[in-house]
């Protein structure tokens, strides 16, 4: 098969970053620009669909990658075409010396845009500096607005925080995107009150179908909010919605309805309806690299840098292991050594 290679952006100073030798594109042509870095396993919420309300036995601080560590995969990464990072976790918020961290990444070359996502509980006193950051857009997750429900499902009662929040970034103007996980016996009830967020503010909000990565059992294996579930749902309260033109290597497909302030957006995350156009890798917070979500990891980053490898060698092993990617995420669940059911939580990979 023939690879049909992208062409490299040279910017207006003529200098093309990077060199075209260092560019990453996987063994199916595609370019990987977006990095998702997980920088905690930790977290103040136990969403049920990431974790047992035990919590899952939790990273020592030996163990995930210190932020110096994560500085150099990015510069790395960067200086190989990576320009957009996502900051996620577990709660990024919940790791001390997170915002030192993010004005670091801000200064490194390369890094063009830096989003983040969170929970919202401890986030709202950082949004001023979020915004003098550049940072590009908020991911909230936000399942429910109903108090009861937000109980049940995060086991926390932050609501309120979460809420004040959404009004904070709102008022910062950083683009603002709210994630909500669908799940039947749980907030399905809220599809529809959860809309009206786009109709009365500018935001986009999502609705991920569950993926299987509680932290237990793995979660459902037949999912009931399928994305052609839930855009029935919302084309029976909303039949003038209509399809918006998605951005390449998005992950959501988007919806308008026309007069809301807002957009609406499906994320097909179980049914992977977008694997074709993937773009993005992972660092969980166990510093290790991974190809896809439904993979393995496929190096252990932390044990190459701790034992003392050098730049050069760190982006060979990129390059060899992007070059061995999988074509989408359903090939990459059946290469698993190990089934859904002792699956991770979503906490360790970042989402
Ligand atoms: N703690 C932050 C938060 O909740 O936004 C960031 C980390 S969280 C793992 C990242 C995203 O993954 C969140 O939007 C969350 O809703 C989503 N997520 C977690 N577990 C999931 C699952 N089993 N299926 C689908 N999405 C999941
Ligand atoms: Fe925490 Fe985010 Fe997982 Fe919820 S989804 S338990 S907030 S890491």
């Amino acid at each position: 098969m023939k690879i049909a290679i992208p062409p490299v952006e040279i910017p207006p100073n003529g200098r093309p970053h990077p060199p075209a030798e260092d560019v990453l594109i996987d063994n199916f042509g595609r370019r990987i620009t977006y990095l998702r870095l997980s920088v905690t396993d930790r977290c103040n919420l136990r969403c049920v669909y990431c974790m047992p309300e035990q919590g899952v036995p939790f990273l020592s601080r030996e163990q995930i990658l210190s932020f110096e560590e994560m500085e150099r995969i990015l510069r790395l990464l960067a200086g190989m075409g990576v320009n957009k990072v996502r900051i996620t976790g577990g709660e990024p918020f919940v790791r001390k010396g997170l915002m030192d961290f993010l004005r670091r990444v801000h200064a490194i070359e390369g890094v063009q845009a830096i989003h983040i996502t969170t929970n919202g509980v401890l986030t709202a006193p950082h949004v001023p500096e979020l915004k003098r950051l550049g940072v590009k857009s908020i991911n909230l997750s936000i399942d429910t607005l109903d108090r009861e429900r937000f109980f049940q499902m995060t086991r926390r009662d932050e609501l309120e925080r979460v809420l004040a929040c959404f009004h904070t970034i709102l008022a910062h103007d950083i683009p603002l995107k709210i994630n909500m996980v669908l799940m039947e016996g749980q907030n399905a009830e809220d599809i529809i009150p959860m809309s009206r967020l786009s109709r009365d503010y500018p935001v986009e909000v999502r609705y991920i179908e569950e993926m299987p990565f509680n932290g237990a059992d793995g979660g459902r294996r037949k999912l009931f909010w399928n994305h052609k579930r839930i855009l029935e749902t919302l084309r029976n309260e909303y039949p003038g919605l209509y399809p918006l033109e998605s951005e390449a290597n998005s992950t959501s497909m988007n919806f308008r309805v026309p007069g809301h302030k807002g957009d609406l957006g499906i994320i097909a995350g179980f049914s992977r309806t977008f694997c074709g156009s993937c773009n993005r890798i992972r660092v969980t917070a166990r510093g290790t690299l991974q190809t896809c979500l439904y993979g393995e990891g496929v190096l252990d980053l932390k044990s190459l840098l701790r034992g003392g490898a050098t730049d050069e060698e760190i982006k060979n092993m990129f390059r060899q292991c992007t070059g061995q990617r999988f074509k989408d995420g359903w090939e990459a669940e059946k290469q698993r050594s190990q089934p859904f059911d002792v699956s991770q939580s979503m906490a360790l990979i970042g989402g």
